[in-house]
């Protein structure tokens, strides 16, 4: 009976999957103001070439440095546990796998990337990057790899974090980052919100708009920009997370795989986890991949695909995706990664290929699963992990009703030893669902209906 299956050190990755290769449909480009597609060299002020290559390349395939891998080595591979209390506590004929993210020194699956890009501008001679971050897990992720590579590391962290949750600014600083509440008063982007709103709690993209502008305003051009998700490089680099896990099931005798579940603020985890066994779908393989969001920001579920801003003040380019509109303000849910109005243009191209299913969870069953698997395995996970606990827990549940002895996969993102007022709230009893109207839903698109709009495909293979 293995509860735990690890790879050894050279099992590590050599190579990242590129989704992108394998699309049925081509993924569409960013487009500039003007409509017209953005060139990669539109790109240089806020990226280093080496992620540039990445974000475009057309190649399957792609060699992961090893500067890079050493330091991934210090926590990875990172195990797959089997989910035997789940099991017994649900009584579910279901094998449950999960892949746990939580040991990296940040404590979510954030580092896979931020090693990768603060390699990348560190090799091309970037002094300082600067970056947003919601409930601070990005930011405390990447002041970690910018210490490691010895490059100056700038955050803004979305006001309402920034006041309620104070222990992860303590980390970024820890790690030797700098990091202020936004919006701001340092950038125009953020002097303008608090013109309108002094009181503005801001939100993720706001901070977005205040850390590009921070990086292509510096005086002395030493300053790029990093992103946390939702670009093709960044979930490229969190592909080691399904290789992995490919290995480990093979190694723990499964020969197939039946559902595959991630949480998705901006897919950067669930892609990481889902795009290796994507590829498998593409190829004839049958199985149900699940990213889970929640209700009240439900991105997936309710949003139309369209070209959007990933930002609040156009910093960023038009991007095909999956939005509530740039304007969206999400209720103030813990999962405060989870808040984010658009999502992935790679995790968007699968859905609207038909390759992916996705689903939304309102946040009380997302906390009652959390409790049960904390009560049963031992970890407590993050709120936004939550999302794919209780997923995995309905499906466990289906199989159950069904009879059916199915291998389920989930991605446990990150823990939630620093976000315990969400545990607090549930267990007192004084959490709220929230829904998203549909009146609410069509102000917010009202104000991206005259962007240029992706042309229709029929639904993939
Ligand atoms: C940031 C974060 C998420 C959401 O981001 P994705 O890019 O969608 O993965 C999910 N879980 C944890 C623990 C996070 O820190």
């Amino acid at each position: 009976m293995k509860t735990r299956i690890v790879l050894s050190e050279d099992d590590l990755p050599r190579q990242w999957y590129n989704l992108a290769a394998d699309l049925p449909t081509p993924l569409r480009p960013p487009l500039g103001p003007d409509g017209k597609p953005v060139s990669p060299s539109m790109l240089e002020p806020i990226f280093p070439h080496g992620l540039i290559e990445q974000e475009v390349s057309p190649k399957r395939w792609i060699d992961i440095p090893e500067e890079v891998r050493a330091v991934l080595a210090r926590w990875r591979p990172s195990p797959l546990h089997r989910a035997h209390g789940l099991e017994k506590a649900l009584g579910t004929p279901a094998r449950i796998y999960y892949k746990n993210e939580s040991l990296s020194p940040a404590g979510s699956h954030k580092p896979n990337t931020a090693v990768a890009q603060a390699y990348y501008n560190k090799k091309e001679g970037v002094k300082r990057l600067s970056t947003e971050t919601g409930a601070g897990q990005w930011g405390s992720a990447l002041a970690f790899a910018c210490a490691l590579f010895e490059i100056e590391c700038k955050v803004f962290m979305v006001r309402i974090s920034f006041d309620q949750k104070p222990y992860r600014k303590i980390m970024m600083e820890t790690w030797g980052a700098e990091c202020v509440a936004s919006p701001s008063g340092e950038t125009k982007a953020g002097r303008d919100i608090l013109a309108s709103d002094p009181g503005s709690p801001g939100n993720l993209a706001i901070a977005i708009s205040e850390a590009v502008e921070a990086a292509v305003t510096d005086p002395q051009h030493r300053t790029k920009y990093a992103l946390g998700s939702v670009l093709n490089h960044v979930l490229l680099h969190q592909t080691v997370i399904g290789l992995e896990a490919k290995k480990q099931l093979k190694k723990a005798g499964e020969k197939r795989l039946d559902v595959v579940i991630g949480c998705a603020g901006g897919g950067s985890n669930f892609a990481g986890l889902a795009f290796p066994f994507v590829y498998d779908k593409i190829h004839g393989a049958k199985m149900e991949i699940i990213p889970v969001e929640p209700a009240s920001c439900p991105t997936m579920t309710m949003g139309p695909f369209v070209y959007d801003i990933g930002d609040a003040s156009g910093m960023t380019p038009l991007l095909p995706m999956y939005s509530l509109g740039h304007t969206f303000m999400p209720e103030p849910i813990h999962a405060g990664g989870l808040r984010y109005h658009g999502m992935a243009p790679l995790v968007s191209a699968a859905i609207n290929d038909g390759l992916l299913k996705p689903r939304a969870i309102g946040q009380l069953e997302c906390f009652a699963g959390a409790v049960l698997f904390a009560r049963s395995e031992g970890i407590i996970v993050a709120p936004e992990t939550s999302h794919a606990v209780a997923c995995a827990i309905q499906e466990a549940k289906k199989a159950k009703e069904e009879g059916k002895e199915k291998v389920i996969l989930f991605n446990l993102s990150g823990h939630g030893l620093l976000d315990l007022k969400g545990y607090q709230d549930y267990l007192a009893g004084t959490l709220q669902d929230h829904a998203l109207s549909r009146e609410v839903l069509a102000k917010n698109l009202e104000a991206i209906k005259d962007y240029p709009k992706p042309e229709p495909v029929g639904a993939g293979k």
